[in-house]
């Protein structure tokens, strides 16, 4: 198996979505085509990083390129990603991973789609058999990232869209936090709640927005409801604020997805206060260097005493959930009808009673996700 070429391409995500950090008014995503003598492989850089088409060009696609295809290759005369990688990472200085870690990942996701279509198999399918799934379930649970905040009638178009996704199928949500003042951001909740019912099927997100003191405040209102989680509370790099708010608010914490590489993830659970028993990680593959090192942080939890079961990658997309069906991880997040082309799953899934079935199609699937296919199969016509 050899690669034969790697095109990229800049592409607007057009939303005009808010949470309590920032808008998604100038957002953009990079879509990955890795063409091989076997499949096309195709990758996007997830949602809420900026396409990072710039590093591909200049050192990533040509190291790939200069390499001894042999040299890439595995025991099974197919490109092993981590191989890729590693080439990838060939004169990188250690640290700053968030600036690589990103185009890197998208890549390294667009070769595991190609390398499973040369064997005909979905991508879960290829992840349970490479890293081992004790558990492979035909269904995934997901739920909905949503409740971001409108600039007017916020409480009935809230209500509405839980309503929206209940009908669709799902049973969980999660909404914004942090974005307003701690009263208004609790009538969101009790708005959500009022048609929702159980709380534990409702989490919070406050996209690392606040700081200790303000978190304190929301963790001390927010307690009482019990809620499924409450995510990014603080600084995505402030452990020590983790800690001390994992230490004072019971109910679970959520947290990873601005978290880049493995020595990230592993001074969260030293030094972060992540509770092993119920704390949720989120790292988002294709943002982190990729899936391999994704299965390497999830084994690194696991070392430590952390469940699969209480990781949840970022990204509402399939690559996401290739991994969480493929690792047997809890669950997998949607985005339905957001992020235009980029949300959501393949057109022929929809979940049931908050489940969703697994495809069959080789690879990642993106081929029966119709707007966004069209997309990628432009870069590599
Ligand atoms: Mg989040």
């Amino acid at each position: 198996m050899k690669i034969l070429q790697i095109r990229e391409r800049a592409v607007p995500v057009r939303s005009s979505l808010r949470n309590a950090a920032f808008d998604f008014g100038e957002m953009t995503t990079s879509i990955v085509a890795v063409i091989t003598d076997r499949a096309t492989g195709y990758a996007f850089n997830s949602t809420g990083r900026y396409a990072c088409g710039a590093s591909m060009r200049d050192r990533f696609i040509p190291r790939l390129l200069s390499a001894d295809p042999e040299t890439l290759l595995g025991d099974d005369g197919l490109i092993d990603p981590a191989k890729a990688v590693a080439r990838m990472m060939t004169r990188e200085k250690p640290g700053g991973d968030a600036e690589r870690s990103v185009p890197i990942g998208t890549i390294e996701t667009a070769i595991w789609d190609a390398v499973a279509k040369a064997k005909g198999q979905p991508l879960w399918r290829v992840l349970a058999d490479r890293y081992g799934n004790p558990q492979m379930a035909d269904k995934v649970p997901c739920y909905v990232g949503g409740g971001w905040y409108q600039p007017e009638n916020d409480l009935a178009l809230l209500q509405d869209e839980v309503r929206r996704h209940l009908d669709a199928g799902y049973t969980a949500l999660k909404i914004k936090t942090g974005g307003l003042s701690l009263d208004a951001d609790c009538r969101r909740l009790d708005a959500t709640l009022a048609i929702l019912g159980d709380a534990q099927n409702l989490a919070v997100d406050a996209n690392a927005a606040m700081d200790l003191d303000r978190a304190r405040a929301w963790a001390a209102r927010l307690a009482p409801y019990n809620l499924r989680w409450f995510e990014e509370p603080v600084g995505v790099h402030a452990y020590g604020d983790f800690a001390e708010l994992a230490a004072s608010y019971s109910p679970a914490l959520a947290t990873g997805e601005n978290l880049f590489c493995l020595a990230d993830v592993d001074n969260l659970l030293r030094f972060g206060g992540f509770r092993l028993d119920r704390d949720v990680l989120q790292v988002d593959p294709p943002q982190a260097y990729g899936i391999d090192s994704f299965a390497k942080m999830v084994g690194l939890l696991e070392t430590r005493g952390g469940s699969r079961r209480r990781v949840y990658p970022h990204g509402g997309n399939m690559m996401s959930f290739a991994v969480t069906a493929g690792l047997g991880l809890g669950g997998c997040e949607a985005y339905p009808g957001v992020f235009g082309a980029f949300a959501g799953y393949a057109d022929d899934m929809h979940p049931e009673n908050g489940l969703l079935s697994l495809p069959d199609a080789p690879g990642i699937g993106f081929e029966r996700q119709k707007e966004l296919f069209a997309l990628m199969q432009e870069l590599s016509a």
